[in-house]
């Protein structure tokens, strides 16, 4: 069963894992929230859901590399 939360807090959520997906690339990116997106992309990358390489096939639709580097939303099915 997925969550539900409300539409602001989905743009907020998607928002928030876009810029810190741009602090990576720019390597500006906070430490912890680093180390915490490597292991919960490693849960992805092992996921049944993971589709097309990198998108969330668990409902959402949601770019793994960037919601994995967001703290607003958690894995769908919870694995984290
Ligand atoms: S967010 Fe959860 S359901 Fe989606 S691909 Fe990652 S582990 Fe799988």
């Amino acid at each position: 069963m997925t969550k539900q939360i409300s539409i602001g807090k989905k743009i907020y959520a998607i928002g928030s894992g876009w810029l810190n997906l741009a602090r990576q690339k720019l390597g500006i990116l906070d430490e912890s929230i680093e180390n915490e997106a490597v292991k919960r992309m490693a849960i992805c990358l092992s996921c049944e859901k993971l589709k097309n390489g990198n998108f969330c096939g668990a409902g959402c639709g949601c770019y793994a590399p960037a919601k994995t580097l967001q703290n607003i939303e958690t894995c769908p099915l919870n694995k984290w």
